[in-house]
């Protein structure tokens, strides 16, 4: 007999993140009743939601939209601020071109299409969008102007999003058991999923329920499977989130006959502290991330520079700088800025838990670069500062195209030399953010064998969705691909529950 109470539950949600929740709370808006079971404890709930900044990707029209979702637009000096549109097909040209025209076109739809109403229906469960000036915007001559979509951010972060809604599903009724690990989905007859197995307070427990929506994450905090899917060297990078992320749901679907879908060697992986802890410190949140490669030149051991640091604003390549620090000699890499760009840099260069060196000439800077050939960094600053085209006008807010010429790898954006001391230079390695590999689910967040034969009750939601993200991912989708999916999944298995 089970010490968890099943009374009147008719959906079992697993997972305790932005995905799960927002499952959990449109279940019960449309009549279930619904347990949820984290594995975590308590205080570390959440899972890589509550790792987030809080950018948030949603499609808009201009100001007025924006005003619908944060009233409080009215009091900023709106002349300004030129906030532009990000219309549906913006939207899809991002996706579409970021992962190589691979996505898939059904669920990528139901994202665009209804992420403003989405966000709007997060807002009314509490969570607070504000402006990302500074972010996604900045400052030049007086005025800012976005540059990629992300116009409204989640005030207060992850943290702040997941105790909203978490706060939400407490006054909706929506119980939690927390240091519950579902370790496998119970089957009926029919081969639907009828409930969960758990491993909470040393014991096993079967858990029947009507629907079981998976919201459990994707498999960035497991080694193994990292070097089983991602590859070698994989095992060995540091994860940015959440620790309790190990692929159990994904298993236990498969399991089951889930199809797998999506691109099952790719994750997203950003530029990350060299010295952050193995896993994500919720303290810190994501502020071990190092975003401004655009405004740098970055060097690995040889004290060779190994990318174009200005292909693109760093929202549309951060979450590849990982795979590429990762396949550098030692797995780290060192960004170097100097003063003409520093009053640009993110708030994650002005933390205390940093490493970071200065200096004030590039020849007194080579040896403070640990691990860094001094000579060839030298060499490669002075080369890279003679192919700098500073006829051209640096602008951060668009592709300014003042870029360097006549170099093996030329830098096409941004190309500041390095002249302006003091120098600021911070150690990176490859900080894994989460994997693209999912299961199979249909726009109604059903999970699907092959051939689109659904699992009858089973759903899933969030990084568990395969098919959205292949080889690099526009910032802020994954709350709100988390946000669509988790919602879509509660009120179909709600629907299911209720026969
Ligand atoms: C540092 C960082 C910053 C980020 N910043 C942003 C951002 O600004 N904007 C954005 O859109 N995205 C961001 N992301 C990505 C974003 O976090 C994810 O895309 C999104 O939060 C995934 O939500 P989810 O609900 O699917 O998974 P999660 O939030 O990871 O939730 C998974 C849940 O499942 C639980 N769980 C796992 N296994 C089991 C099990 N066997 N049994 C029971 N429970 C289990 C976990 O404990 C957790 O509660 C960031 C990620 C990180 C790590």
């Amino acid at each position: 007999m089970s010490d968890i109470d099943m009374t009147g539950v008719d959906i079992i949600v697993v997972g305790a993140g932005n995905a799960a929740t927002c499952a959990a709370l449109s279940a019960v808006e449309h009549g279930a009743k619904v347990l949820m079971l984290e594995t975590a404890p308590k205080e570390s709930r959440g899972g890589n939601s509550a790792f987030t900044g809080g950018a948030f990707r949603f499609s808009y029209n201009g100001v007025d939209d924006l005003m619908q979702l944060c009233p409080s637009l009215a009091d900023e000096d709106l002349d300004n601020i030129d906030f532009g549109t990000y219309t549906h097909e913006q939207y899809y040209d991002d996706v579409f071109r970021m992962t190589q025209y691979r996505s898939d076109a059904d669920l990528v739809e139901v994202l665009v299409t209804s992420s403003f109403e989405t966000a709007k229906w997060m807002t009314t469960h509490g969570v607070e969008l504000i402006p990302s000036l500074g972010r996604q915007a900045f400052k030049v001559d007086g005025k800012f102007k976005f540059w990629g979509g992300l116009a409204l951010r989640i005030n207060g972060g992850g943290e702040q999003l997941v105790a909203t809604l978490h706060e939400m599903a407490e006054k909706a009724g929506i119980r939690v058991v927390y240091e519950a690990t579902a370790v496998d989905l119970l089957q009926d007859g029919d081969g639907g999923a009828s409930g969960v197995r758990v491993r909470h307070g040393g014991k096993l427990h079967d858990l029947k329920a009507k629907a079981v929506v998976l919201a459990c994450g994707g498999f960035e905090s497991n080694q193994a499977m990292r070097a089983r899917y991602l590859g070698p060297g994989w095992d060995l990078a540091k994860v940015r989130g959440t620790e309790f992320n190990n692929g159990e749901g994904l298993e236990m679907a498969l399991r089951i006959g889930a199809m797998p879908y999506g691109h099952w060697s790719g994750c997203h992986a950003v530029a990350w502290d060299l010295n952050a802890p193995p896993y994500g410190d919720l303290a810190i949140g994501d502020q071990f991330q190092k975003h401004n490669v655009p405004f740098s030149i970055v060097v690995n051991a040889n004290g060779e520079r190994f990318r174009d640091e200005g292909e693109d604003f760093h929202s549309y390549c951060y979450a590849r700088y990982g795979g590429e620090i990762l396949q550098q000699p030692g797995m780290f890499a060192w960004q170097i800025f100097d003063q003409k760009v520093t009053h640009l840099l993110r708030s994650e260069y002005h933390i205390r838990r940093i490493t970071k060196v200065e200096a004030n000439t590039i020849e007194e800077l080579a040896p403070k670069l640990d691990g860094v050939n001094a000579q060839n960094f030298i060499r490669t600053v002075k080369t890279f500062n003679a192919a700098c085209r500073t006829d051209v006008p640096f602008d951060p807010n668009v592709h300014d195209g003042r870029c360097t010429e006549g170099l093996a790898i030329n830098k096409s954006n941004w190309a500041n030399p390095l002249d302006t001391p003091p120098f600021e230079a911070f150690a990176v390695t490859a900080g894994v953010t989460f994997t693209f590999g999912g299961i199979k689910v249909s726009t109604l967040a059903e999970v699907e064998r092959h051939g689109k034969k659904k699992i009858p009750g089973l759903y899933a939601a969030g990084e568990m969705v395969g098919g959205l993200y292949f080889h690099n991912y526009a910032s802020g989708t994954g709350l709100m691909a988390g946000a669509t999916f988790g919602r879509v999944a509660g009120r179909q298995a709600a629907k299911f529950a209720k026969g």
